[in-house]
């Protein structure tokens, strides 16, 4: 018996949120009383795959198959369960990110395992119930959920896990799996990077704005205090309809989910499908004119005010701070 973290990595450098399922996974194995092993698929250099050993990681399995050097959901899939059947693992754990939503649903039929996507917190070991907090509704509310299968696969909602550095560097070895060209219906053939700025699924700070900001030409501000305080930038649906900002920066129940540790909206009403990508922010503030507007009810800060003369003052009481 052991716990298999899938150590995802963007560009062959893994992500803060692979450092949270990390850290995560190990605390589920000592909860189990076993070991912790770590996959990597892709082209990672050594020396960062044995930097998984301080997050708690014993062995690293290093899986550098060109077919695989760009992520292929299914083959990913394929791959991660074959070596979960390999090493006894019936707990996979991964991170709730774009790929992680789509590999937990692959891996759990793969090893008719339960799933619990969007995990908050680490699972419950109750008189042989095992049971994981997640959100659900798309953010909207909690939910506690019994894994009652033999195996079990639990994806982690980035920034919802501290990162824990632990023990010293991890055994890596190379792992090989025969692929099947079933596997490889759909895949990558060229990433093009449309922009050099902080990832928005991966930001700590989120600052966003909605219709209140009246027309793309008053982002000068947004992206000022972005900018200071090394934020990634986000916007309403309606903002992204408009053609006011890229529809890469949409938030929301049919944009990206967000969870940074801080989410400021801007000029945003709150509405429930925008709330659904946001609301598992650690701390929102809120700024809007008008005080009934719907997001100060999940405001752990608020000011109403007008963001035109708010904003300005923000950005010099930022730029004085860091002076
Ligand atoms: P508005 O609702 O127009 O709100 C603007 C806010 O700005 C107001 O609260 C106003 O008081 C404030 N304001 C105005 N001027 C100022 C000022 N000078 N200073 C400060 N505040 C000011 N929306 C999303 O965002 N994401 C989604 O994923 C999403 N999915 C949807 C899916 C479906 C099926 C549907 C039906 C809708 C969806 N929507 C989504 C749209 C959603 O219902 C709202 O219409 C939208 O979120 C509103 O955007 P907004 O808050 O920017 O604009």
């Amino acid at each position: 018996m052991s716990v298999l973290i899938y150590a995802e990595n963007a560009a062959g450098k893994f992500k803060k949120s692979t450092f949270e399922a990390v850290s995560y996974a190990k605390a589920i194995a000592d909860q189990a009383g076993t070991n912790l092993i770590a996959i990597s698929i892709g082209n990672v250099a050594a020396d960062d795959l044995a930097a998984l050993g301080k997050y708690g990681a014993e062995k690293v399995l290093n899986v550098s198959n060109d077919k695989l050097k760009n992520f292929v959901n299914q083959a990913y899939a394929s791959v991660i369960a074959e070596a979960a059947k390999a090493k006894g693992a019936d707990i996979v754990v991964l991170s709730n990110s774009f790929s992680g939503r789509g590999l937990a649903p692959r891996i759990g039929v793969k090893l008719h395992a339960g799933v619990a996507d969007g995990a908050v917190a680490l699972p419950v070991l109750d008189g042989g119930k095992f049971t994981v907090k997640k959100t659900a509704f798309s953010g909207k509310a909690f939910a506690t959920v019994e894994l009652t299968s033999a195996n079990k696969v639990i994806a982690l909602t980035p920034n919802s896990y501290k990162v824990v550095e632990s023990s010293a560097a991890g055994q890596v070895e190379d792992f090989t799996v025969e692929t099947k060209e079933s596997d490889f219906k759909a895949m990558i053939k060229d990433i093009v990077r449309s922009t050099d700025k902080v990832s928005l699924p991966d930001a700590e700070i989120v600052v966003s704005a909605g219709r209140g900001l009246k027309g793309p030409e008053n982002w000068g501000m947004v992206e000022e205090l972005a900018g200071l305080l090394g934020a990634a930038t986000a916007c309403s649906k309606p903002v992204s309809d408009a053609g006011w900002r890229p529809h890469s920066e949409h938030v929301g129940q049919t944009g990206i989910a967000v969870s940074p540790n801080l989410y400021i909206a801007i000029g945003i009403s709150g509405a429930i499908q925008h709330l659904a990508g946001v609301s598992s922010s650690k701390v929102i503030v809120v700024i809007n004119k008008d005080a009934e507007a719907p997001f100060f009810k999940v405001a752990d800060y608020g000011i109403v005010g007008d963001a035109f003369e708010v904003l300005p003052k923000l950005i010099d009481a930022v730029k004085a701070y860091k002076a």
